[in-house]
């Protein structure tokens, strides 16, 4: 299959930085959108798949899910959209279209394992695919997103990944009017859980470590902020939430979290991915009907919904605009959660 050469900001190793490097890039099929891309988000599963902390990661390895770009040219079969047209591109790049979950727009749940936008199995051109760290991407025409246009477009990246993430527990859920949702863990997932809890009616608690954006959490949408190591706050708030969202990206104790569920409520886990230590305890759970729970990103219908909905509502990421030169800084930053609340990357600096 023909291709073309396209500068990318990826790594060779584990233990090596992100640099320049040149990747191929499919030339468009008939089903296929071509996007240069603007901006991309940067998600902190770009970090540990950089690191190879899940193992599995294949190098060279180019990062970035929450990709925003200009159309600049389309395949002969592609009618829903034009060159010139905004597009964004999540997570996702293809699934087999034929599966249970394929058939009921729970591409994420593909069971013959989905195509990542990065690190997945590059169906046409072989090897494993690259993110948008990079010039341009070709994607499927059914996997590329609409963007509402009254948004400010930098901060609409993020919600192609961390939006989508936290939008599809809080939808599958059901939170509504009145639910009461708590958030663990404030940073790029926690920040937009936040604002779209709040968005469909709901009262918004935060965890925190630390008092320190405890400011922020309230002006994001927050209706109480819970310090999670002071034992007296976690007291005072048990039995109260019918769904957490737990975005914590290491290891770390949910027990405490349990205790402060409703009668049938749902910690759900987003964030770390492994074994739970210490051991879960299952007296909170059977005693009160409740569950741990997981849930990955979201299917490409689910997306497009989200961002309707945040058009609609005037959503967007809080976001922090680097240059690709600044990457290996920024996953330090972002290591020591040190980021408002989500970097995004002027892809012009690639350039540079
Ligand atoms: P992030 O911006 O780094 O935010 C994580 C937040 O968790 C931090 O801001 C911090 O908030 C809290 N935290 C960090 N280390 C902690 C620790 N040791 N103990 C307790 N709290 C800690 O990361 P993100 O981009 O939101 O991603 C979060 C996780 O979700 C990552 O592991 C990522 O890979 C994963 N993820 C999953 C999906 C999915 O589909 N399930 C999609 C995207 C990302 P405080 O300072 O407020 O405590
Ligand atoms: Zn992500
Ligand atoms: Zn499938």
């Amino acid at each position: 299959m023909e291709s073309i050469k396209i500068k990318a900001f990826g790594t060779k190793a584990p233990d090596a930085e992100l640099e320049n490097m040149d990747i191929q890039r499919r030339n468009i099929t008939a089903n296929d959108v071509e996007i240069e891309i603007l901006y991309c988000g940067v998600c902190h599963s770009d970090l540990h798949t950089a690191r190879n902390d899940w193992g599995g990661t294949k190098y060279p390895s180019v990062p970035g899910h929450e990709i925003i770009g200009k159309i600049t040219k389309i395949g002969n079969e592609v009618t829903q959209f034009k060159v010139g047209d905004l597009a964004g591109v999540g997570c996702l790049v293809d699934s087999c279209r034929t599966c249970d979950s394929c058939k009921n727009h729970l591409e994420q749940y593909c069971l013959n394992g989905f195509t990542g936008t990065y690190n997945g199995k590059d169906q046409h051109l072989g090897g494993h695919t690259f993110g948008g760290y990079s010039e341009k991407v070709v994607v499927n025409k059914d996997f590329v997103l609409r963007i509402p246009t009254n948004l400010n477009l930098p901060a609409v990246a993020p919600l192609l990944c961390a939006g989508v993430t936290t939008w599809s527990p809080l939808r599958h859920w059901n939170v509504k009017e009145g639910s009461k949702v708590a958030v663990v863990g404030l940073g790029g997932l926690g920040h937009m859980a936040i604002k779209l809890a709040k968005a469909m009616g709901a009262s918004v608690s935060l965890f925190s470590r630390t008092a320190d954006k405890t400011k922020d959490a309230i002006q994001l949408g927050a209706d109480e902020v819970i310090i999670s190591t002071d034992a007296a706050q976690m007291n005072s708030v048990k039995g109260k939430f019918d769904l957490i969202i737990d975005t914590v990206p290491s290891i770390h104790d949910v027990n405490p979290y349990l205790t402060t569920l409703t009668i049938s409520g749902t910690l759900v886990m987003v964030g770390y991915l492994g074994g739970i230590e210490p051991i879960l305890n299952t007296v909170p759970l059977i005693l009160g009907r409740k569950s741990v729970a997981g849930s990955v990103i979201g299917g490409i219908a689910e997306t497009q919904e989200m961002l309707d909905f945040c058009g609609k509502h005037n959503i967007v990421s809080e976001i922090e605009m680097i240059d690709m030169q600044y990457i290996n800084e920024a996953y330090e930053r972002m290591l020591r959660s040190d980021v408002k609340y989500r970097f995004v990357i002027d892809m012009a600096s690639l350039k540079n």
